[in-house]
Parts: structure tokens; C-alpha cells; sequence
């Protein structure tokens, strides 16, 4: 198994300012790598490609030793295949017959991993294995940074990267062979529906909540995003509004990312099986459709505009919660099963009558032929989890 580790880097002001310069020079070299193949495909029609360009880093590294020679030459080159990948994509797009953008410029903020392809090449993780009580991890030109070491690693380290958000830095490990922890039998099966009150609730009736810290968060990211939104452009004040937007984000990815590790953590101890919906996009990006207010009418389209942007924000876990969970999933060994969404939560779970109807408001189901009552995401939950019982009895009589 693949998985990745990440660690809070705490570098002295020194290495600090040498992870910045090493981020900032690498972002120099992808945005002129990128005006070489402008240029040479505008001017003369040539396309260039990784490999003339891989083979010039040795010139630009002796021409500014101080600068560019002073970093990991295999890290330049990850910079330039990240550029190549870039490339490839466009020209896929464009093969399909689609109009995709041109591939852009990084810009300061837009640019802020470098990767070390490989341990042992101009980086190295645990390079100080004596240290008592500290890691540290290696990196050319920045040298032994201490890292926030926080859980084990697992598995062979094969990449490593260095990646800045906000004011913070990161390391992040790509591990291979890291072994399974399989569980024990758990006897039980479910399904989950996935909401924004509630993050998951199970066909059982159990919940498990986004917490109030995340919450907060992302009412505080959507007035700063509403806050930034009327900032004149290049203004002292604009600057500073998106400093905030981009902390705030950030915060919110952590919590996230915490919550998502805690509740995939829970579901993967107490089921054998899991059922979930199968996320659909267009179904994450469609937002403020009339909801019904509970009292017979409709709320106006827009007229919780405050309440849609935060909702998007927390609806943006869903995909960070699922990814985690088929992690957790297969290293205990449980099964996972995505089924189709399309009718889960208006069908009656008791007597199988599907309507717009049955479901009352956001929280309330009422089933119109049978008169069954239940909470509403309990109740697709229920309808999930035999989706996905009756996908794996095909799939098993296939
Ligand atoms: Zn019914």
C-alpha cells in the first residue's frame, strides 16, 4: 500500500528563510521553463519537451551557482516534470476537441511545494537517527530541519516534499509497502449518508457530528471570503484580506482533515462493510436549489446566501472524508461499497414508495403510502446500506 505522512516542520528563522528562497526559486524555474516553451512553439513552432529541457539545468545551475546550483538538481527536475505534466494535460484536453486554458504562471502563492523525488537525493528523512529526542529531515541547501514528529512512519519512504501554508511549512512523506493493519471481524454492517449538520449518520441512528471548531471555522472562512470580495484590487487592505482568506483555509483543511480521520477511524472499527453514496460533482457544486422552508413554501433562491456558502464549505469535507475512509478501509481490511445516490432519500425504507413527499423538511421523513416516520438521513442511510448489500450479492452471484 501507497499512503502518505505528514509533519509540522519547525525550521530556525534561518532555515526558514531558506525554505522560502528554495520555494521561490524553484516557482522562477517553473514559470521560465514554461516562457521557453511559449516561446519556442509561438516564434517557431517547436515544441519542447522535458528532456531538452532537463538536460539546460546543468547549464543554468553553473551560470548561478549561488542561486539555482545551490538546490537539489533532482528537485529541479520534479519542477520541470510537474511543468511536463501540465503540458500533457493541455494537449489532452485539446485532443478531446475541448478548449482548455493555456497552462499558467505561477504566481507568488500559487506555488508552494517542492519535491525531492527521491530519499537519499539531495534529502533524507530521520537524518539525524541519534538524536535522543528529535527528528530531523535533510534538505540540500536548507540543511537538518526539525520535525514535528507526531506519529510513526510506516512503510519505505520514497518521495519527499516540503510544501508552505500560511506562515507554516510541511514535510510530506510518499511511503510504499506500508503493510496493512487488517481488524478483527466486527459482525456488523451499514450504511452512511452523508450531510452537513450531521457529517455521517448511519443506518443504525448513530451520528457523527462536524465538530463546533470546524464549524466556526468555516463561518469565519465565508465572511472573510465575503470581506475580501469588496476589497478594491492592489490595495493594503485586499493584501491583508486574503492573508486572512488563506489562513482560514487552511485551518479549516486541518480540522477537516482531523474529523475526517476521526469518524473514518470509528466507522472502520465498528463495520465490516461500509455502503456509502457515490459522490457525483455536479452534485457538490450545485448549490442555493429552493429549499422547502417546513411551512408549505419555498425559501427564495439566494435568501440563505450566507448559510449556502458556508454549507459549500463544509459539503467540501464529503470527498476529504471518503478518500480517507477507503484508506482506512483497506488497511483493516473492511469492504467499502459506493452506490448510486440518485433516489436514497426520498424512497420509504419500511414499504419501498418513492416520492418527493415523503420527505418533509431537511430533518423530518414521512412516507406518503405507509405513514412510516423516521429521521431523514436515517432513513437513506437504511436505503444506502441496502443498495449496497444487493450490489455485493450480484456482484458475488456474478
Ligand atoms: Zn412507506
Amino acid at each position: 500500500m501507497r499512503r502518505s505522512f505528514r509533519f509540522l516542520l519547525r525550521p530556525t528563522s534561518k532555515q526558514a528563510a531558506a525554505l522560502a528562497q528554495c520555494l521561490e526559486d524553484h516557482r522562477q524555474l517553473y514559470n521560465a521553463a514554461l516562457e521557453h516553451r511559449r516561446t519556442a512553439y509561438r516564434k517557431a513552432g517547436v515544441s519542447v519537451r522535458y528532456g531538452d529541457q532537463s538536460a539546460e539545468l546543468k547549464n543554468i545551475r553553473a551560470d548561478d551557482a549561488e542561486g539555482q546550483g545551490r538546490w537539489s538538481f533532482s528537485s529541479q527536475q520534479a519542477t520541470l516534470r510537474r511543468l511536463d505534466k501540465a503540458f500533457s494535460a493541455f494537449f489532452m484536453r485539446v485532443r478531446e476537441g475541448r478548449t482548455p486554458g493555456f497552462p499558467r504562471f505561477k504566481g507568488w502563492g500559487w506555488f508552494d511545494t517542492v519535491e525531492w523525488p527521491k530519499d537519499g537525493d539531495g534529502c533524507r528523512w530521520d537524518s539525524q537517527p541519534g538524536h535522543p529526542t528529535t527528528t530531523f529531515v535533510r534538505l540540500q541547501g536548507i540543511g537538518h530541519v526539525k520535525v514535528h514528529h507526531h506519529r510513526s512512519v510506516k512503510g519505505r519512504v520514497k518521495t519527499i516534499s516540503a510544501k508552505r501554508e500560511g506562515s507554516r511549512w510541511y514535510v510530506i512523506l510518499s511511503c510504499d509497502s506500508v503493510p496493512a493493519e487488517p481488524l478483527p471481524a466486527a459482525g456488523a454492517v451499514a450504511g452512511i449518508d452523508l450531510g452537513v449538520a450531521w457529517l455521517v449518520t448511519t443506518s443504525d441512528g448513530g451520528h457523527v457530528t462536524n465538530p463546533r471548531h470546524l464549524v466556526t471555522s468555516a463561518d469565519r472562512l465565508a465572511a472573510a471570503q465575503r470581506d475580501l470580495a469588496h476589497k478594491k484590487r492592489g490595495s493594503s487592505r485586499r493584501g491583508r484580506a486574503v492573508a486572512r482568506v488563506a489562513a482560514l483555509h487552511a485551518k479549516v483543511r486541518r480540522q477537516r482533515l482531523d474529523c475526517a480521520h476521526k469518524a473514518a477511524l470509528t466507522l472502520v472499527r465498528d463495520y465490516d462493510m461500509i455502503a456509502h453514496e457515490a459522490l457525483r460533482i455536479a452534485n457538490m457544486t450545485k448549490r442555493a436549489a429552493p429549499e422547502p422552508d417546513g411551512q408549505g413554501g419555498y425559501l427564495a433562491n439566494g435568501a440563505s446566501a450566507k448559510s449556502g456558502l458556508n454549507r459549500s464549505i463544509l459539503d467540501a469535507g464529503w470527498g476529504v472524508f471518503l478518500t480517507v475512509l477507503a484508506h482506512k478501509a483497506e488497511s483493516a481490511g473492511r469492504e467499502l461499497i459506493a452506490v448510486n445516490p440518485s433516489s436514497t432519500s426520498r424512497t420509504c425504507a419500511r414499504c419501498g414508495h418513492s416520492a418527493r413527499e415523503n420527505r418533509v423538511t431537511q430533518a423530518e421523513f414521512v412516507c406518503v403510502a405507509c405513514g412510516h416516520t423516521a429521521h431523514a438521513d436515517v432513513n437513506a442511510a437504511i436505503n444506502i446500506l441496502r443498495a449496497g448489500l444487493a450490489l455485493r450479492e450480484a456482484a458475488g452471484a456474478a
